[in-house]
C-alpha cells in the first residue's frame, strides 16, 4: 500500500528521457512527512529512485539536500529531503549529483556488457548485481572461472568498448519484448523497458545507462570470490577502473623500490624474503633454546643442593631472552631439580613451579597449601608443574619462598641413589 493518495499521477521520468540531464524545474504535486523526514512528489524528475541494483541519486531541490529517493508501484517518486521545502513557490529547481550519477552509469552499463560477455563466452548467466558507492559485483552460478576463461570474457568486453556500440533504451509491449533474446525474462505485466547494447545484448532494465560502450572506458575484474556454489565477480569500470589503476601503480612502485626489484620480479623477490624470514625465525628459535639451556645450567649450578635435589629460585628480569614457561621446562628436563620462578610483567605477579620426573613430590599438594596460606594466590596445573598469579610482588616472593621450603623439606629419597 502506498503512502501517497491514489489521485496522484505517476512522475515523469526525465532520467529515462535523457539520462545525461543534470538539472530541471518541476511542479510540486504533494508534500508529506514520515518519521520526521519531509518528502515531496513532483510532476517530473531527474532523480533516479533506488531500484534494479542501482542506488538512488542524491542532489538538491530548491537548494535543500535530497538524501533519499523512492518509487512506488504506481510510478510516483518521492524525494526525501534534509529539511522541508518552503511553501512557495510551487515550482522548484532540482539538480542531481552528476559525477556520482555518471559513475553509476559507467558501472551499470559496464555490468550489462560484462554480463553479456560471461553469457556469450562461458554460458554463465548473471543471477545477481550489486552497485554501491564503493563496490560493484555480479553473481554467477558455479565456481570461479580460470584465468584463461576470464581473459576471453575481458577480450569480449574490450572489443565492444572499442567498437563504441550504441546503448539504446526502448519501451516494448510485453508480447514484443518476450520475442527479444533477453538475458532474463521480464518481471513486469505492462510494457517492458529493454536496454540494448546494439547487436550484442538485450536486458529488461529500468536503470540509467551511457550513450555507447566507449564511455565505459575501461573495465577490469579485480577479484573472483567463491560463495557456496556461486561466484561473486568484483569489477570496476570507467573512472573507478582508472583510479584503481593509479592506486595499483603507486603501491607496486613503492614495493619495487623498497625491494629494489622490477615489477615482474616482485613475486619472486617476496618469496625470497619470506624464505629468509622463515630461516631467521628457525635460527632465532635454535639460539634461544641454546641460551635457555645455558641459563638453566647456570641456575642449577648456583642452586642450593639439599636432599639430593637442586632447588632453583629465580625471579625473571624484564629483559631476559626466554619466557618463564620455556625456562622451567628446560630446568625440569634435567634430573633432580625443583624450580620456583616468578616474574612481574605489566604489573602482574606470576609464578610457576615444577619438578623433574624423578623427584617424588606432588605439586598439586603444594598448590593447595599455597592457596590456603595466601589470600589472592590463584593457579592450577599438574602433579609436576603448577603456575598462577599473586596479588602483588610481596605476596609473590612469600609464595615462592613457601614453594622453595616444600622442596627443602623433602625426605632424602633421592640422595640414596
Ligand atoms: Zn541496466
Amino acid at each position: 500500500m502506498s503512502i501517497l493518495p491514489d489521485s496522484l499521477p505517476p512522475t515523469t521520468k526525465l532520467y529515462w528521457q535523457d539520462p545525461y540531464r543534470t538539472a530541471f524545474t518541476a511542479r510540486v504535486l504533494h508534500r508529506l512527512e514520515v518519521d520526521g523526514r519531509p518528502g515531496v512528489v513532483l510532476n517530473r524528475t531527474c532523480f533516479y529512485p533506488a531500484g534494479g541494483g542501482q542506488p538512488h541519486d542524491i542532489g538538491a531541490l530548491a537548494g535543500i539536500p535530497v538524501v533519499d529517493v523512492t518509487g512506488d508501484e504506481a510510478g510516483r517518486i518521492i524525494h526525501w529531503l534534509q529539511a522541508p521545502l518552503p511553501d512557495e513557490p510551487d515550482e522548484v529547481h532540482g539538480e542531481i549529483d552528476w559525477p556520482r550519477r555518471f559513475d553509476f552509469m559507467q558501472q551499470h552499463s559496464g555490468q550489462h556488457l560484462l554480463s553479456a560477455a560471461f553469457q556469450d563466452r562461458l554460458y554463465r548467466p548473471t543471477i545477481g548485481f550489486h552497485l554501491s558507492d564503493n563496490s560493484v559485483t555480479i553473481d554467477l552460478p558455479g565456481p570461479p572461472p580460470d584465468d584463461e576463461a576470464a581473459a576471453r570474457v575481458l577480450d569480449f568486453v574490450q572489443a565492444a568498448i572499442a567498437e563504441a556500440r550504441p546503448i539504446i533504451a526502448r519501451l516494448h509491449p510485453l508480447e514484443e519484448a518476450i520475442r527479444l533474446p533477453l538475458r532474463k525474462p521480464p518481471q513486469v505485466d505492462g510494457p517492458v523497458r529493454v536496454v540494448e547494447i546494439q547487436g550484442l545484448d538485450w536486458s529488461a532494465c529500468g536503470g540509467t545507462h551511457l550513450r555507447n560502450t566507449a564511455e565505459i572506458g575501461h573495465l577490469v575484474i579485480t577479484r573472483m570470490e567463491r560463495r557456496g556454489d556461486q561466484t561473486r565477480v568484483h569489477f570496476l569500470a570507467g573512472g573507478r577502473a582508472a583510479r584503481d589503476h593509479l592506486e595499483r601503480i603507486r603501491i607496486t612502485r613503492e614495493l619495487t623500490s623498497r625491494l629494489s626489484t622490477s615489477l615482474g620480479d616482485l613475486p619472486a623477490a617476496i618469496q625470497r624474503m619470506q624464505d629468509q624470514v622463515k630461516q631467521s625465525q628457525k635460527a632465532v628459535r635454535q639460539a634461544r633454546e641454546l641460551l635457555t639451556r645455558a641459563e638453566a645450567q647456570r641456575l642449577i649450578a648456583e642452586a642450593p643442593h639439599t636432599g639430593g635435589v637442586d632447588v632453583v629460585y629465580h625471579i625473571l628480569e624484564q629483559d631476559e631472552l626466554w619466557d618463564m614457561e620455556s625456562l622451567i621446562k628446560m630446568l625440569i628436563s634435567f634430573p633432580s631439580v625443583v624450580a620456583v620462578l616468578g616474574s612481574m610483567e605489566a604489573g602482574r605477579a606470576r609464578w610457576i613451579a615444577g619438578r623433574s620426573e624423578n623427584v617424588p613430590m606432588n605439586m598439586l599438594d603444594n598448590l593447595a597449601e599455597l592457596k590456603e596460606t595466601f589470600a589472592g594466590v590463584q593457579g592450577g596445573g599438574s602433579r609436576d608443574l603448577i603456575q598462577g598469579v599473586a596479588p602483588d610482588f610481596d605476596t609473590l616472593t612469600k609464595a615462592l619462598h613457601l614453594l622453595q621450603a616444600f622442596a627443602f623439606d623433602l625426605p632424602d629419597l633421592i640422595s640414596e641413589e
